[in-house]
């Protein structure tokens, strides 16, 4: 609406204010345009047929007189002696000549009503050679024509068109405000709820397709902002629960030492030992919270070399010999030919151990864990197998989620939840794709494969 009201008063500032004054100045431009031909022409042998064309072009008298204003030199007379410098009596062409010397600089610009055609005209006069030494004279007249009709029928025209205009306006903005505007407030809205902690609210952005766009955008930001919003909010009440159980422990049999068993150097060797097992958590708890900030937060440079994954597989199996031969964990390790890749060892032998760990924590009763390496020309696959419980389809999304627990009655007997988000973090960084396939009541298989 602003910017046609603007344009309505360009509109009437040009076409009725400024119309006379503009078309006055075109006039006075006219004739010191003839003036210059006249000036310039002088001496041309067709000068005089010059001077009419000039005169009747522009209809316009011209004279030329003496150094005296007097007896005229050149003379075209458009305007059937009508005009202000023919037929004049001596007395007011001399009038007009001492005008012109009058003047600063010898040219006279003067507006004069015509009794005869009822009409203002201008007089223009100017001086051949100096004020001091003149020559002779230029004298020029033509008629303004009154505008005022013109202007009164511009001005009706122009009532109609600010009327469309304004209508024509007023309904666009209306509709620009409803397909637009209204949806980009009704986001607004939503996006403060959003910012004081409501998750569930809707964007609404009907109208435009970029409008649209921002809507659903929206909607999948504050999907995500509440997820992380409940993630936070579990890891905080996970890290102080997983915290607190064996401070609790470290503490309490700590102070049974103390009070009770400081004496009796059985009890406090199997007290001794809980507190030591509970650190020992604690510990394994905060290197795996640190592990995982670090992996996450920097873009820390893998550190890549080449090594034989398959004697490596061999290596890390090795350390879990004391767990079968104690608890009688069968290890299967099925394997192609020695095969070598390149990749972050360290970081690779986490994985490995976090995959084992679980199936170690999660497998059945039989106890079996297998471990495969299937070699393709393109990637070496590594599966971890379990015979275990399996994992419900539903949570197979989550779990490599951090703190996601399947049991979350188990916490205290295994594990701190950061496990596959370690492994998760790890095999994204080295842009391996990895997954788990898992029947309920028949086991998991995690699996990952090192690109060649
Ligand atoms: P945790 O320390 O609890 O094992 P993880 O991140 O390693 O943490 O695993 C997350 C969850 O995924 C586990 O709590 C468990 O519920 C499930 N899970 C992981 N591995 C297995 C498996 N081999 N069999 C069944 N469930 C598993």
């Amino acid at each position: 609406m602003g910017f046609i009201i603007l344009f309505l008063l360009l509109l009437w500032l040009f076409q009725v204010v400024f119309l006379q004054g503009t078309y006055q100045l075109l006039k006075i431009r006219d004739i010191e345009k003839v003036a210059a031909t006249i000036l310039n022409e002088s001496g041309s042998a067709n000068y005089e047929e010059i001077l009419n064309r000039a005169a009747y072009d522009n209809n316009m008298c011209i004279l030329i007189t003496d150094k005296y204003g007097f007896s005229p030199l050149y003379s075209v007379d458009v305007m059937a002696g009508n005009c202000e410098i023919h037929n004049k009596a001596d007395t007011t062409l001399y009038k007009y000549r001492q005008r012109v010397l009058n003047t600063e600089n010898g040219m006279l610009i003067s507006k004069i009503f015509n009794e005869h055609i009822k009409s203002q005209t201008i007089l223009f006069g100017l001086v051949i050679g100096t004020k001091e030494d003149p020559q002779g004279f230029i004298f020029l007249n033509t008629s303004i024509d009154p505008l005022n009709s013109t202007i009164s029928i511009l001005e009706e025209q122009m009532v109609y068109l600010t009327i469309i205009l304004l209508t024509a306006g007023l309904i666009l903005s209306f509709f620009m405000a409803r397909r637009l505007a209204n949806p980009i407030v009704k986001i607004t809205k939503s996006a403060e709820k959003l910012a004081t902690g409501n998750y569930d609210v809707n964007f609404d952005g009907e109208g435009y397709d970029e409008v649209e766009r921002l809507a659903s955008t929206l909607n999948y930001a504050s999907y995500e902002i509440s997820k992380v919003d409940h993630l936070r909010k579990e890891l905080i009440a996970n890290i102080s629960h997983d915290l607190r159980t064996p401070l609790t422990m470290v503490k309490a049999y700590a102070e049974m030492i103390r009070d009770l068993s400081g004496d009796n150097p059985v009890k406090r060797a199997e007290h001794l030992g809980v507190i030591i097992e509970e650190s020992n958590r604690l510990a394994a708890l905060v290197n795996d919270i640190l592990d995982l900030s670090r992996i996450e937060s920097t873009s820390q440079s893998l550190n890549l070399s080449e090594f034989n994954i398959t004697d490596k597989l061999n290596e890390i199996l090795e350390r879990y010999k004391l767990l079968s031969e104690q608890q009688g964990y069968v290890f299967n390790f099925q394997k192609d030919e020695n095969v070598k890749v390149k990749c972050d060892i360290l970081k690779i032998e986490q994985v490995i151990y976090n995959l084992i760990n679980n199936a170690v924590n999660y497998t059945g009763k039989n106890k079996l864990i297998i471990i495969r390496q299937i070699n393709t020309p393109k990637y070496i696959r590594i599966e971890i197998i379990d015979s275990g419980a399996g994992i419900p389809p539903d949570q197979l999304a989550l779990i490599f989620d951090r703190y996601y627990r399947t049991d979350k009655s188990q916490r205290e007997v295994i594990g701190t939840g950061l496990g596959l988000s370690i492994v998760q973090a790890i095999l994204k960084q080295h842009n391996f794709p990895y997954g788990v396939q898992s029947k309920v009541g028949e086991g998991s298989t995690f699996w990952f494969q090192i690109t060649r």
